[in-house]
């Protein structure tokens, strides 16, 4: 089946014993035993199984060509159930623009237990050059934030298979929509569901989706049952029922954003734009290859530095001023002062999350104020 088709069926069953043809919530936390002390329905205690938690995993794997998915409380908790799958002392390869999240989560959670090396993920050879005997994981992004520099998802898993390496990529930027990267070669994939795949920024979410049955992924599966960072119910049917419009969401995201682009590119009071679609962007080739659309997040460069960027973010009225991504309104931000005083991005950088607004409307919005 294609993807619109999945995104609406996969992911729900209709409840034989009302009829139900959407999935209802199931609130309960325990289930009834039968008579040999059994589970008839198949359920025991709700921190170790759901059905709208089974039901968001179960489309979840689908959507990226899995074999199964786990569901967390937020895309932190699924970063993390890798990191505490890992042998104490395992090496781990990450991007030197790592979501800052993750990255603090490594550096303030993970000392001690686990070693790390940020480099830059475009230079592949580096990336060999900086395993070792102990290296266990690389951690990739891509597109990154906010930059949107990519990395070459077919030669990283190349590498990461020949050294026996587990290969994850947190695909959140690009959602399942634009990018498959089991496809190209990765072992699992890591989203926060809280931005696109909801898409309405009122869910915390995330999960991971892994390509085969490993012992690593079983040690996930422990760390989520046991660990129990999960999802409540009505968080999994949420997420789920934001997932059903996920393909024609994600259409309108990136056209809106390649025209978002293309404007901005030929403003004279910017200084660069970032998105993987046009064809300034110095990996827009690998773009092509590797992504099958472009996705709906870009950042760009003002000319007359930081002040100018917090005076844009300010004027602005359709736009709103706030963090996070992939919901159905545009939201902008200055990147920089969230992300803190070791972070890459540059002063004068704006974040947009490109939304489902009328293009015309977002770009009179910042005509106004450029
Ligand atoms: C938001 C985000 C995360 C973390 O997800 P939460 O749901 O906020 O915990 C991880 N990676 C990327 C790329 C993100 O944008």
């Amino acid at each position: 089946m294609k993807i619109e088709t999945l995104a609406i069926h996969a992911g729900n069953e209709s409840d034989k014993s009302t009829g139900a043809v959407v999935q209802p919530i199931t609130l309960s936390t325990t289930f009834l035993r039968g008579p040999q002390g059994d589970y008839p329905g198949g359920y025991m205690y709700s921190r170790a199984e759901n059905p709208n938690r089974q039901a968001l995993e179960s489309v979840l794997t689908k959507l990226e060509n899995g074999v199964d998915a786990c569901a967390f409380a937020s895309g932190n908790a699924a970063g993390m159930s890798v990191f505490q799958a890992l042998e104490p002392g395992s090496h781990i390869i990450c991007p030197d623009d790592m979501y800052h999240g993750l990255r603090n989560q490594l550096k303030l959670m993970f000392k001690g237990i686990l070693t790390f090396d940020f480099i830059d993920f475009t230079d592949v050879e580096l990336i060999f050059n900086t395993i070792k005997r102990e290296t266990k994981l690389i951690w990739a992004e891509t597109p990154s934030n906010p930059l949107m520099k990519l990395c070459d998802i077919g030669a990283i898993a190349h590498i990461a298979k020949e050294h026996q390496i587990t290969f994850v990529i947190d695909n959140t930027f690009a959602s399942p929509i634009c990018q498959k990267p089991l496809d190209l070669g990765a072992d699992m994939v890591m989203h926060s569901t809280t931005k696109f795949l909801n898409g309405h920024s009122d869910v915390s979410g995330g999960a991971l989706i892994t390509k085969e049955d490993t012992d690593l992924w079983k040690k996930i599966r422990i760390v989520q049952s046991y660990g129990g960072a999960i999802p409540s119910p009505f968080d999994c049917y949420l997420v789920t029922r934001g997932i059903k419009t996920l393909p024609y969401r994600m259409r309108g995201h990136v056209e809106n954003a390649t025209m978002l682009a293309n404007y901005l590119e030929n403003h004279p009071a910017v200084e660069a734009v970032f998105y993987p679609g046009l064809k300034s962007h110095p990996q827009h080739e690998l773009a092509q290859k590797q992504m099958l659309s472009f996705g709906g997040m870009l950042s760009f460069l003002l000319k007359d530095g930081e002040e100018k960027a917090h005076s844009v973010v300010n004027s602005l009225k359709i736009f709103t001023q706030a963090t996070s991504l992939g919901g159905v309104e545009s939201l902008i931000e200055h990147r920089y002062s969230v992300e803190g005083p070791d972070t890459k991005t540059p002063k004068n950088l704006l974040r947009v999350s490109v939304g489902l607004e009328h293009i015309d409307d977002l770009i009179a919005d910042l005509d106004a104020v450029l």
